[in-house]
């Protein structure tokens, strides 16, 4: 049993009315962040201003404070000048645009401090007219309605319809298993959906096969290779949507786009076909999470441990050969989804460095191969004679490595901290999934980090 925090997302299917509503609310949210970030932008320019005539630190007009707690408090005092139809929405649009701010200020603050790693972070920007529409309700009335499992209800905006049933969600919330913290409106990609944030008590069975260690080969050609000897197939969703893509592209091209020196703003008619690519590229990528969530979780259900590799995804799709095979195939995506299910079902994780060279490696003997081509399909041992498919020879070697390391730092427990909401039980949170967005300890940063091409290939097979 442990408690973790989970998002239940569900599609809305908003009437009119509705659909004006939740636009609103998540216009007011931007306005409340780009009101915030105006006052802290002026404020910084005129302390540098005023730095650079020579004043002393302690003369500077003084800083304003940039937490969310005194955002909202000066919000509050403003938001009858600034924005006299505050009232038409929920406060907690204007809040959620502050928290927001108040967020990627810490998280610049801490890039620039060297507090966070990773890429650096820029200061943040004003958001435009078309930015990504969102709000956030922390407090008010919101959640599934009693008795019926097609509705939701939202703060101000009312009881909303659904495209698909709560079912999986009210039935923990019925039990008394889930709380429900936060409620989030999004549009994407013509859609609009609701992501609640829960705190969950989970109850997950122990793997049927305890004892058993299972290396996990991921790959292009197949999506993995399993030690059992197990090859599951690579689906690939996009390959399949290429042609139809290649058409709309084709058809965008034929419209008038953006382009911006002379400030040609594009048609209407453009922007449609691009709403049909994103549309077209969210029903890829949905089928594709879906395959993956059915492979890890009966991987988690099924072995005590797993090895994984490390790989270097964001290396990889910059090889532009690879790139398109390997985004389509969403591994860092699947090690994220092992890693966070693993700690749910106390199993171990194993992740092998990065350099352990899984392919070239006899799995009989221990040989080490100098060199093993691509397109070597078959891995041959000169010292031994062993002859065995090259993915499965990596997947073995990969269950083999758990069993010389016992003790991994990886094993049990892996639990990484987004930022996110105060006062919240930060124990309980579960790898990048609480809040959306990605964990800043797992898979995010390694991204960033170089390999040298020719071992970015030999880990692809
Ligand atoms: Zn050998």
């Amino acid at each position: 049993m442990s408690t973790v925090l989970q998002a239940y997302r569900f599609a809305l299917d908003p009437n009119p009315d509705q659909e004006s509503a939740l636009r609103s609310h998540c216009g007011a949210q931007r306005f409340a962040f780009n009101w915030g970030l105006a006052r802290i932008k002026a404020n910084r320019d005129q302390r540098k201003a005023e730095a650079s005539y020579g004043l002393d630190w302690d003369e500077l007009t003084p800083s304003v404070s940039r937490s969310a707690y005194s955002l909202r408090k000066d919000w509050n005092q403003a938001k009858d000048m600034v924005a006299p139809w505050w009232q038409e929405n929920s406060k907690e649009a204007y809040s959620s645009g502050l928290a927001n701010l108040a967020a990627a200020l810490k998280n610049w603050g801490d890039s620039n401090t060297g507090k966070r790693k990773g890429r650096k972070l820029a200061f943040p920007k004003f958001k435009g007219r078309r930015a990504g529409l969102s709000c956030r309700f922390t407090t008010g009335s919101f959640g599934l309605v009693d008795g019926d499992r097609r509705h939701v209800k939202l703060p101000r905006i009312g009881v909303v319809r659904t495209h698909e049933s709560t079912r999986k969600l009210a039935r923990h919330v019925e039990r008394g298993r889930a709380r429900i913290r936060s409620a989030t409106v999004s549009y994407r990609a013509g859609r609009w959906c609701v992501s609640f944030s829960v705190e969950i008590t989970r109850d997950d069975p122990a793997p049927a096969q305890p004892d058993v260690t299972v290396g996990v080969d991921l790959g292009i050609k197949s999506l993995a290779v399993l030690s059992t000897g197990e090859v599951i197939a690579n689906p690939k969703h996009l390959e399949v949507a290429q042609r139809e893509l290649r058409r709309l592209q084709r058809q965008a091209s034929r419209r008038q786009g953006p382009d911006r020196r002379p400030g040609q703003k594009p048609s209407n008619r453009w922007r449609k076909t691009q709403a049909r690519i994103a549309k077209l590229h969210t029903t890829v990528a949905n089928a594709r999470h879906d395959g993956l969530h059915k492979l890890t979780t009966r991987l988690v259900r099924t072995f005590g441990a797993i090895v994984l590799e490390d790989l270097n995804v964001a290396g990889m799709v910059k090889n532009r050969r690879l790139a398109r095979q390997v985004a389509g195939v969403g591994m860092a995506e699947l090690r994220r989804q092992v890693e966070y299910k693993a700690s749910w079902a106390g199993v171990c994780v194993h992740v092998a460095d990065r350099w352990y060279p899984s392919s070239k490696t006899c799995s009989d003997c221990g040989v080490v191969k100098a060199k093993l081509r691509l397109s070597d399909r078959v891995f041959t041992c000169s010292s031994c004679g062993m002859s065995l498919d090259r993915d499965l020879n990596a997947a073995h070697n990969l269950a083999k490595l758990a069993e010389t390391t016992t003790s991994s730092p990886s094993c049990g427990a892996t639990v990484n901290e987004p930022d996110g909401n105060p006062h919240k039980p930060r124990s309980t949170r579960a790898a990048g999934i609480a809040t959306g967005r990605p964990a800043p300890n797992s898979a995010g940063q390694r991204r960033h980090r170089k390999a040298p091409a020719h071992d970015t290939l030999s880990h692809v097979s």
